[in-house]
Order: C-alpha cells, then structure tokens, then sequence
C-alpha cells in the first residue's frame, strides 16, 4: 500500500516514516501542502494521505477539501487540535478519519488499514492479518481479537498492540526504547515502568509467563517456535 504523508515537522515525519516502512507501507512524505497537490495531480495511485493540519504554507482544510477535488484518495487528517470543531470540519470537507496528536503509532496502522479496507486497497490476506503463535494462541490483527484454545482473551487496546508488535519477529528482540516508540507514540517521554505493568498484565492473561521473554537491560521477545 502506498501512503503519501504530509507532514513539515521532521520529530514526527522521520519515526512514523520508519514505522510504516516497517508495517511495509511504501511511504512518500511531502512537508508543503502545495507541493502534495502537485504531485496528486500527476499521479492518484496513493492509496491513504496522512495530512497534517498545521503546514507552513497553505491551511490544512484547504488542502484537504483541494485533494477531495482532485482525487477518491481516502484522507486521514492528523492534528494537534483535538477540538470537536476541527474534527467535524475535517469530516465535512472529506476526510475519512482525524487522528489527534501524540498518537499510539499501532492505532494509526490501525486506521489507515480501516480506511484502506473501506476504500478497497487493502489486499492483504486473512494469512497476514491472523498470526499462529502456537500454544493455542492465535492473534487477528484484522479484528483485533486474540484467542486461546477459541477462547477470546479480554485484552486493553495497549496490550493487543504490546503483543502484536512482539508477534511481528516472534525469537527477535524488541527494545523498550522500540516497543515505546510503536505502541506509545513516537515521542514518549513518560515513565517506562508502565511497559513492565502492561507486560505483566499480559503474561497473566496468556496464562503462561513463558510466552514473553524478558531480555535483561535490553527489552522482551515472544518465545520463538520451537
Ligand atoms: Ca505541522
């Protein structure tokens, strides 16, 4: 899937581009409005915009509504304003979504997958969105659901995407600075000790400790197959 990102401010371009890289999003980032409806004009096989409302060169409604315009190109606007106002706008002039700033990098995935899946370019298959993580336990990233035996384990919204991004490399090791950075948000200055709370409540739910892996003064991994 390809997504141009329209976004000046690099603390938050860089990260979320790496993330998306990641999930395998072909990313295409742009930091000037003008610029994003130049390049829309000569090519609309972009399959989800992110639009940041704050550009330093034309308003973000504007260019919203312009892209509506031009193109069917599902958009999801991102902003520091999480002001009722701003959203209902964004939504009248088009946008499929409105993300407020910090954003848990997962749950923007998540709603670019949503707004792709509405729009019909999300291709993926049952196979990539349901991961078998053996011990009976199966994860739908699609539906967000994870089951053990067929039992639909309760999970918060951060422990799902905890243990999805592990589940992504099952044996790798993910650092707690990565794990903060993807499940959190990409600029997360807060306590870490709230990762090992989630950890631990996760384990707890599993029913088996063992499944996560602690790696000493580096991060967690889910135990690999064996
Ligand atoms: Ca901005």
């Amino acid at each position: 899937m390809r997504v141009l990102v329209i976004e000046d401010d690099d603390a938050i371009a860089e990260p979320l581009e790496r993330g998306l890289a990641h999930e395998g999003f072909a990313v295409t980032r742009l930091a000037l409005g003008g610029d994003a409806l130049a390049l829309i004009d000569r090519d609309t096989s972009f399959d989800v915009v992110l639009l940041d409302l704050g550009l330093p060169d034309m308003d973000g409604f504007s260019v919203c509504r312009q892209i509506r315009e031009r193109s069917e190109i599902p958009v999801i606007v991102v902003s520091a304003r999480g002001d009722e106002v701003d959203r209902v706008v964004g939504l009248e002039l088009g946008a499929d979504d409105y993300v407020v700033k910090p954003f848990g990098f997962r749950e923007l995935v998540a709603r670019i997958r949503a707004v792709a899946r509405r729009s019909g370019a999300d291709r993926s298959t049952d196979e990539e969105t349901r991961v078998d993580l053996g011990h009976g336990l199966v994860i739908d990233n699609r539906s967000r659901r994870v089951t053990h035996d067929g039992e639909e384990l309760a999970l918060t919204r951060k422990e799902f995407d905890l243990l999805a991004l592990l589940a992504e490399d099952p044996g790798a090791t993910f650092t707690r600075e990565v794990i903060l950075e993807r499940v959190w948000d990409p600029h997360w200055y807060g306590p870490t000790k709230t990762l090992d709370v989630h950890i631990a409540a996760l384990r707890r739910k599993l029913g088996d400790p063992s499944i996560i892996e602690t790696v000493r003064g580096v991060g967690f991994r889910l135990r690999g197959p064996s």
